[in-house]
């Protein structure tokens, strides 16, 4: 069994020709700019859209833990620390201002549902991808996906941030086509501050996978004042003209339109009005990495 948040169909840029993605929920990372913040956590979890509640306060009375708390003023306190994500308070909300992010689904049944497209992958030169969240934190349910559908004989990418043990990937990517690699900063240092964790691992097992020979594209989130300047691309660059298989950098710019999920699974947005890099800024970045021998692209 695994936990996804959702299922993408017919992706363009998740790999080539039209793919049908599936993110799966839990990522060791917490990126500043992530626009999927309901993707960090493993477990199932509920989100409100305060925009959409009319006030009926049925799901005060649902709640067999005490989550929606009404207070004196009206307002509501929610103690998200004792919710079992049962779904019952979602079950009476009619106004859809209650979700369950997440769900539970088993290999079997997520190959139906990624064999449904298949007629798709057939005549585009697409096929599957396993994004996140970050696929390996969900290792067995991931390889039994990946394997199913090799065996269906779809085209299979892995959409992974590089920070998982090694022997996790040894056990995925005998079932890979083409890796999607995440590299955001070349400092450690850095990394850490904007990403939680260090890049050293990260560093490792791109080196590993590169040795493998499997086809790896690069893609690298473009935020401004954090990881645009020259001395980062560079020392990044550097770093990725070292591999074999690297074949592709595409440059991801900057976007803010996770800002508004973040309260509705109680988390704090910590980067409100940056603005997203211009595209001459994309194309002075994609410029310093095919300097280096790079095929470079913003996109
Ligand atoms: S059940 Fe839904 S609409 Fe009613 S108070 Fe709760 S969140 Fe708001
Ligand atoms: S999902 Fe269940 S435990 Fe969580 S708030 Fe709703 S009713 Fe309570």
């Amino acid at each position: 069994m695994g936990i996804i948040f959702d299922i993408e169909r017919f992706a363009i840029h998740d790999g080539p020709g039209i793919r049908t993605t599936l993110f799966l929920k839990g990522c060791p990372l917490s990126c500043w700019w992530c626009h999927n913040p309901e993707s960090i956590s493993p477990r199932p979890q509920l989100a409100l859209f305060e925009e959409k509640c009319i006030g009926c306060g049925r799901c005060f009375d649902a709640c067999p833990h005490g989550v929606h708390e009404k207070l004196a003023d009206g307002s509501r306190a929610l103690h998200r620390e004792r919710c079992e994500a049962c779904s019952r308070c979602v079950q009476t909300c009619y106004a859809e201002a209650l979700v369950m992010e997440g769900r539970e689904i088993s290999v079997t049944h997520a190959v139906e549902e990624l064999r449904r497209d298949a007629p798709f992958y057939e005549t585009s030169g697409g096929g599957i991808t396993l994004s996140g969240g970050e696929p390996l934190r969900q290792v067995e349910f991931t390889t039994g996906v990946l394997q199913a559908c090799k065996a269906e004989g779809f085209h299979t990418a892995l959409d992974t941030c590089g920070y998982a043990p090694w022997t996790d990937y040894e056990k995925v990517l005998p079932f890979v086509d083409l890796v999607l690699y995440d590299f955001k900063l070349a400092d450690s240092e850095a990394h850490v501050k904007y990403t939680g964790v260090p890049n050293e691992l990260i560093r490792e097992n791109l080196a590993r996978i590169d040795a493998r020979g499997l086809p790896i594209e690069i893609r690298i989130p473009v935020i401004p004042g954090i990881n645009d300047g020259r001395e980062n691309i560079e020392q990044t660059g550097q770093i990725l003209a070292g591999m074999k298989h690297v074949r592709r950098v595409t440059l991801l710019p900057y976007h803010g339109l996770g800002e508004t999920k973040y309260p509705r699974v109680g988390k704090t947005y910590r980067l409100n009005g940056l603005a997203s890099p211009t595209r001459e800024h994309m194309a002075e970045i994609a410029g310093w990495m095919q300097r280096l021998g790079l095929v470079a692209e913003a996109r």
